[in-house]
């Protein structure tokens, strides 16, 4: 159960990061309050990557320079909702970000087994490609 909430919190995260984007950013706002809700019902905490992600009184999804302000202050990172103007102290480290594509090159380096692959997996499939549907009259 504590991990089907996990899932569905980071998948509205995303959500809320695609909505702030968007057209219609107030979506974003939604998305993190069911979010909450979602982790107060089954008692987990949300990860501290997406609690930086959103203001915690009025639930804002935070944007930089739109919802949010952040500034420096003697290496603390102090953040201020734009929306009910709460500051925030954050620890001075980089904000991760809930990235969508960059990662998968870093992280996967494809092992070379041509052989194994060839003999075994191929079913010709992909060998006579059929040409029913590019005819030509
Ligand atoms: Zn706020």
């Amino acid at each position: 159960m504590v991990r089907i909430a996990h899932e569905r919190i980071s998948g509205l995260f995303a959500l809320a990061e695609r909505a702030a984007g968007s057209d219609h950013p107030e979506l974003a706002d939604r998305y993190v309050r069911l979010a909450r809700r979602i982790g107060m019902r089954y008692n987990v905490r949300l990860l501290p990557e997406y609690r930086e992600l959103y203001c915690r009184d009025c639930s804002k999804f935070w944007v930089e320079g739109r919802t949010v302000r952040t500034r420096l202050r003697r290496g603390h990172r102090v953040r201020t909702c734009l929306a009910c103007g709460r500051e925030r102290r954050a620890r001075s480290r980089a904000p991760k970000r809930v990235s969508s594509t960059g990662t998968e090159s870093v992280f996967r380096p494809v092992p070379r087994e041509e052989g194994v692959l060839a003999g075994s997996e191929s079913e010709g499939a992909e060998e006579e490609p059929s040409e029913d549907e590019a005819e030509e009259p």
